[in-house]
C-alpha cells in the first residue's frame, strides 16, 4: 500500500488515527484524530508523539509508551490500554487507545488507534463494582470487582491508604483515605502505570513487589495528578493467588505529617534540653573557678597571720582586712547562687515597707567604699525624701550590684554619676559609668541568668552572671524596671524605676530604645 493509499484509508476511518514512524515520529493523523485532539496535522507532523502525553505517561519500566505498548502487544492480545493524551488547548483527555505496527517499505510504522473514553460522573460517589469495571486496563475489570460488598465497605473504611494494582503495574483500586493523602481523584489515579511515577524510590518497592518481596517506602510523596506533596509511610506487600503467584500488589499507607511535626517539636525541646545542660555545665565550671578564686589569697594571708602569731610578731591588721575582703567577696557570691535558685524555685521573699530610697542607695555606696579605689563618684538627689514601699535590703543589693558592675567595668581615674530623680510616679535611679559600654544585641541578654558578656577583654573581671538577673527579678517584683543603653566604648547606664509611695496605680515605664531614655519616664 503506499503512502497516499493509506491515507487515504485513514480518512476515511471514523476511529481517531494516528501514524508514527518507527522513531515515534507523528506522520499523520486523521481528521477524526484532529477532531478529537485539536492538534492540526500541519503542527504535528514531525514531532514526537510524546508531545501528546502528560508527563507521567512519558516513561514506562524505563521504555517509551509506544514502545512499552507495543512490547505487550501479545499479553495484551488486541485490547485497548487506557491512556491520558494532551490536548492542544485545555485539560488532559481519557482515551483507550491500541496499537499496531506495519513496514512500508523497509520503514517501520506504527499505527494507534484511539476512542475517547465517555465523560463519566466521579468515581467516588459510585459503588465500587461499576467504577472498577469502568476501567478498562490490559487485564480487564478488577477482579475485585466481583468481590462481596463486605470487602467493599471493609477496604473503603480502612482508617489507612489502601490500594492495590496488578503485575502491569497499573493501579486497580484505591480507597477515598488513599486519595485523600495523595490528594487526587480516584478518577485520575485509577489506571495510572506505577512504573510512570517519577519517585524511583516508589518504582523500586513496585518492582521488589512484582519479584514477591516486602518493601517499604517512608519520606515525601510527589503527587503527579495533583502536585501534592505528602510526607508517608507505606507498605508494600505481593498478593498471591492460590499458586503461589505473584498477581500484583497491596500498599497501605500513612500520612505522617502530623508525627513529623510531633516529631520536629520533640526534636526542638530535645535540642533546648541539650543546650540548658551545656550553659548549666559551662556555669558551674565558671563559679567552681570564682568561687576558688578568693581562696588562695585567703588561706596565704591565714598562713601568714598564723606564722605571725606563732612567732608572737606584732599583726599587721591590713592582713586581716584583706583576708576579710576575700572572705566577703566569697559570701556575696554564694549569696548569689543562693538568691537565683531561690528565684528559680520562687522562694526569694520580699519584705514590703514605706522607705526613704535616698537612704538605701546610700547604704549601697558605703558598701561599695573598699571598692571605690580611685573611681570618682558623683552621687546626686532631690531635696526632698524619695518615698517608695519596698524591700530595703534587697534595693540595697540591686544598687550596689549596680555599683559593682559601674565599677568594675570601667578605667580606674573614671568617674561613675549615680542619680536618683522622680519622674511622675517613679523615682528613677540611674548609674552611669565610662567604661567598656555593651554590645547593642546583648543589653537585653545581660539580665538573663548565667549571661555574661562574650567580650573577651572583661573576663578578668570575674563575676557568675546573676546579678542582674537578681536584679531584674526583685525590681520587677516591686512592679518596676531595670534597663540599660550604653555604647560600645562609651560607658553604660543602667537605669531602676521603681513606683512612689503615692502612685496609685503606677504604670511601669517602658524601657525599649525608642521610650527609653530617662526623660520619657513620666
Ligand atoms: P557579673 O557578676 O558577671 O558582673 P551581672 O549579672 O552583674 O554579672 O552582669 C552580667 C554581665 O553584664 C557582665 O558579665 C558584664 O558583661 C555585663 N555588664 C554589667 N554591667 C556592666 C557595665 N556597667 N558595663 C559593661 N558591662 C556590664
Amino acid at each position: 500500500m503506499t503512502g497516499e493509499d493509506f491515507r487515504e484509508l485513514m480518512d476515511a476511518m471514523a476511529d481517531p488515527l494516528v501514524a508514527c514512524d518507527g522513531d515515534e515520529r507523528v506522520l499523520y493523523l486523521n481528521p477524526a484524530a484532529e477532531r478529537m485532539l485539536g492538534w492540526k496535522l500541519e503542527e504535528l507532523k514531525g514531532q514526537p508523539f510524546a508531545r501528546l502525553l502528560p508527563e507521567r505517561m512519558q516513561s514506562f519500566d524505563g521504555q517509551s509508551f509506544l514502545r512499552y505498548l507495543l512490547g505487550r502487544r501479545r499479553a495484551l492480545g488486541g485490547r485497548p490500554v487506557r491512556a491520558f493524551l494532551l490536548c492542544h488547548e485545555g485539560p488532559e483527555l481519557e482515551a483507550e487507545v491500541t496499537v499496531g505496527t506495519s513496514k512500508e517499505g523497509s520503514e517501520e510504522r506504527i499505527t494507534l488507534v484511539l476512542r475517547r473514553l465517555p465523560e463519566f460522573p466521579d468515581y467516588t460517589d459510585e459503588p465500587l463494582e461499576r467504577l472498577l469495571s469502568s476501567v478498562a486496563h490490559p487485564r480487564g475489570p478488577y477482579p475485585g470487582a466481583a468481590g462481596t460488598r463486605a470487602y467493599q465497605l471493609v477496604f473503603e473504611n480502612a482508617p489507612l491508604g489502601l490500594f492495590h494494582f496488578d503485575t502491569t503495574p497499573i493501579l486497580v483500586a484505591c480507597n477515598e483515605y488513599f486519595v485523600r493523602i495523595i490528594g487526587a481523584s480516584k478518577r485520575r489515579l485509577i489506571g495510572l502505570n506505577l512504573f510512570s511515577l517519577q519517585d524511583e524510590s516508589i518504582t523500586h518497592c513496585v518492582r521488589d513487589v512484582l519479584a514477591g518481596r516486602h518493601a517499604y517506602y517512608e519520606g515525601d510523596y510527589h503527587a503527579v495528578t495533583s502536585g501534592k506533596v505528602t510526607p508517608v509511610r507505606t507498605h508494600f506487600a505481593p498478593c498471591f493467588n492460590e499458586k503461589g503467584q505473584v498477581e500484583g500488589g497491596v500498599g497501605i499507607v500513612e500520612d505522617v505529617t502530623e508525627q513529623r511535626s510531633v516529631q520536629a517539636e520533640r526534636d526542638r525541646l530535645f535540642r533546648e534540653a541539650q543546650e540548658a545542660i551545656r550553659v548549666r555545665d559551662d556555669f558551674l565550671t565558671i563559679a567552681s573557678h570564682e568561687l576558688k578564686t578568693p581562696l588562695t589569697p585567703l588561706s596565704l594571708r591565714l598562713a601568714s597571720l598564723e606564722r605571725r602569731l606563732e612567732r608572737k610578731e606584732p599583726v599587721d591588721p591590713t592582713l586581716l582586712r584583706h583576708a576579710r575582703q576575700h572572705l566577703v567577696r566569697l559570701a556575696a557570691l554564694i549569696n548569689d547562687l543562693l538568691d537565683a535558685s531561690r528565684i528559680e524555685a520562687g522562694r526569694l521573699a520580699l519584705h514590703f515597707e514605706p522607705t526613704r530610697q535616698e537612704a538605701i542607695v546610700e547604704r549601697a555606696l558605703t558598701s561599695m567604699d573598699s571598692e571605690r579605689g580611685q573611681h570618682r563618684i558623683d552621687y546626686s538627689h532631690p531635696a526632698e525624701s524619695v518615698r517608695i514601699r519596698g524591700d530595703p535590703y534587697r534595693l540595697e543589693q540591686v544598687f550596689a550590684n549596680l555599683l559593682e558592675n559601674a565599677l568594675k567595668y570601667s578605667p580606674a581615674d573614671s568617674t561613675v554619676r549615680v542619680t536618683l530623680d522622680v519622674r511622675g510616679d517613679f523615682a528613677l535611679l540611674s548609674v552611669a559609668d565610662e567604661g567598656i559600654g555593651i554590645p547593642r544585641d546583648q543589653q537585653e541578654q545581660l539580665f538573663e541568668r548565667y549571661f555574661r558578656a562574650r567580650n573577651v577583654s572583661v573576663t578578668s573581671y570575674g563575676g557568675l552572671g546573676l546579678g542582674l538577673y537578681i536584679s531584674r527579678d526583685i525590681v520587677e517584683r516591686h512592679g518596676g524596671r531595670i534597663w540599660v543603653e550604653s555604647e560600645v566604648g562609651r560607658g553604660a547606664t543602667f537605669y531602676v524605676a521603681l513606683p512612689l509611695l503615692s502612685a496609685a496605680n503606677p504604670t511601669p515605664p517602658d524601657p525599649r530604645p525608642a521610650t527609653g531614655s530617662s526623660q520619657q519616664v513620666h
